[in-house]
């Protein structure tokens, strides 16, 4: 393996690294202004403001490798707010499975940043299960709308979104990964209703969203009726390897280090606490070997390789270590890492338990653990289940 750059991928993490801090954030500047400028000035240098989408689509075309260091790079630095159900999870499903009328409609204002997605697969009986889905979509006599009824539960962003990417079911054939269509809808008309719910870490990001008798044009099907499964699952693995931010989990374990040690106790700091410095470098040993792994799949897809199921123990291991660096902050900021937002105590401590408690979530979506590690014992264990 490899992972020496080459004089050109060092040339490109300096151009990326110069790209980054010349159009970094001023603090005090108009943030809209500045975010509408940043992506139309990374558009420029050559579809950075797309940077996974490929080149016949307006994408750098990058190598694995830059996409590394892209993803390295910006890890340090402060990005504007993006979402990532259009650009990262709707679109590649257009540009693979959609019409050229339908990638002409829908992806420009994609990457214009103009229409907001959501995701709408699970259901209440239907997450990891997913196939189970029961939202119907029945289609009209004259076949020009299908007729939407059900409900979607734990949508990100439903309550700011104006259309919805929505796995239904147009058929009960028995095989429960057959007669699932996929079909995109506005979320502002009647028959739309979001509900929003509270998370342990006090926020409104998820929503329950009821559907009541919905028309939905079949130009807005994806591919064919009864295929959306296809069309849906492709995507995951890629889902997963992005959930694992090992990226950012680096940058945010050498925080961590700097914030505990910061925290006084008597003549020394927490940082130098043996009970303490074993934890952080446990997580450490843990970071590096999924790092390796990460390294290793990118050795294979540079050689042109496919993503397998490394992409699970990516988002197992990567979203543990995520939940283990919000656990040992709240441990660094003691009594103020409770206060919700109160200026009191360290700045780093500030809202470090209800980030904490968020992070409860992240081996939950996108696939929960178990399901990664039943998936990681049949496919790379090669461990068949006897059960039928
Ligand atoms: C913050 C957040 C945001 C989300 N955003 C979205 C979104 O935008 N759009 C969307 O469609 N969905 C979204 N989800 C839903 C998410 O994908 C599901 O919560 C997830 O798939 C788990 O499904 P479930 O909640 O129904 O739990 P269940 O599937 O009922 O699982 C319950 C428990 O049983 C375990 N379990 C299930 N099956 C097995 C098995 N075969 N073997 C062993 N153990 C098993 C699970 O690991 C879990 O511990 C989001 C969820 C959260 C928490």
């Amino acid at each position: 393996m490899d992972i020496d750059l080459s004089p050109d991928d060092l040339k490109f993490r300096a151009e990326v690294r110069e790209f980054l801090s010349s159009s970094a954030y001023k603090p005090g500047a108009d943030y809209g202004k500045w975010r509408d400028e940043w992506f139309a000035k990374a558009k420029a240098k050559g579809g950075w403001d797309v940077p996974k989408w490929p080149k016949e689509f307006g994408g750098p075309g990058w190598t694995p490798t830059q996409h590394y260091i892209w993803e390295q790079e910006t890890a340090q630095a402060t990005l504007p707010w993006d979402m990532p159900f259009g650009i990262g999870m709707l679109a590649p499903i257009l540009m693979g499975y959609g019409s050229k009328e339908q990638q002409e409609r829908f992806l420009p204002d994609i990457r214009a940043r103009k229409v907001n997605w959501c995701q709408g697969y699970s259901e209440p009986g239907a997450g990891s299960d997913l196939a189970s889905l029961k939202t119907k979509a029945v289609l009209s006599e004259d076949g020009k709308y299908y007729t939407v009824n059900g409900t979607k539960i734990w949508t990100t962003a439903a309550h700011m979104a104006d259309w919805i990417f929505c796995l239904t079911r147009t058929q009960d054939t028995g095989v429960r990964q057959e007669g699932i269509t996929f079909l995109l809808f506005p979320m502002k008309q009647p028959g739309i209703e979001v509900k929003p719910i509270i998370t342990l870490g006090g926020a409104h990001s998820v929503n329950t969203v009821y559907i009541t008798d919905v028309k939905v044009p079949v130009e807005n099907r994806i591919g064919e009726e009864g295929k959306g499964w296809t069309y849906a699952k492709g995507l995951l693995q890629h889902e997963r390897t992005g959930l694992a931010g090992i990226s950012r989990s680096l940058v945010a374990l050498e925080k961590l280090k700097e914030h505990a040690a910061s925290v006084k106790r008597g003549n020394a700091t927490l940082m130098d606490e043996p009970a303490f410095r074993a934890k952080v470098a446990a997580l450490e040993v843990d970071l590096m070997a999924l790092e390796f792994t990460e390294l290793r799949s990118l050795a294979a897809a540079a050689k042109g390789g496919a993503l397998g199921p490394e992409s699970s123990i990516m988002k197992l291991k990567g979203t543990e270590i995520q939940q283990r660096i919000a656990k040992l902050t709240v441990e660094a900021g003691g009594i103020y890492a409770a206060g919700w937002g109160m200026p009191i105590g360290a700045k780093f401590a500030r809202g470090g338990m209800a980030s904490y408690l968020a992070s409860r979530a992240y081996t939950i979506y996108g696939g929960a653990s178990e399901v990664q590690k039943d998936v990681i014992a049949k496919n790379v264990l090669g461990i068949r289940s006897s059960q039928k």
